[in-house]
């Protein structure tokens, strides 16, 4: 298996964990923008935003549900925090595994990079 992130999930490379069940994982980023930056993914495996069907819209609402909690567990709900979920190169997109970064602990730009 060489998805990096499909490795993170079934534990194959280590990463520092925030969430688990059986769809869904929480990881702090490796190289955080902010004090919070965790990377939130499905355990199935989807190369990008463009792959997603309509089948995958309660996973991807997991998803969303899942940052929102975390926010919250992590001192961010009522300073505000930053969902993204990058597609594309102009985007930077890196990892092809979809994931949805929760960003904050500190005043974010906007417009973005
Ligand atoms: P993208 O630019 O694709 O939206 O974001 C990929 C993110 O994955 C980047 O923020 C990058 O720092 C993070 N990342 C890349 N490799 C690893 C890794 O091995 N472990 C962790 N925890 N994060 C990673
Ligand atoms: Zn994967």
């Amino acid at each position: 298996m060489s998805c990096l992130f499909c490795q993170i999930a079934d534990k194959t490379i280590p990463a520092r964990l925030a969430y688990e069940d059986e769809q869904v994982l929480a990881f702090h980023d490796i190289n955080p923008q902010a004090p919070v930056h965790v990377l939130v993914i499905p355990r199935k495996h989807i190369t990008s935003l463009l792959d997603i069907t309509a089948d995958d819209d309660a996973l991807v609402g997991s998803l969303v549900r899942r940052a929102r909690e975390l926010a919250g567990e992590l001192g961010l709900g009522e300073r505000g925090f930053r969902l993204v979920f990058n597609a594309g190169s102009d985007a930077g997109y890196s990892v092809f595994h979809i994931h949805l970064h929760l960003v904050g602990g500190r005043p974010l730009g906007w417009p973005p990079g």
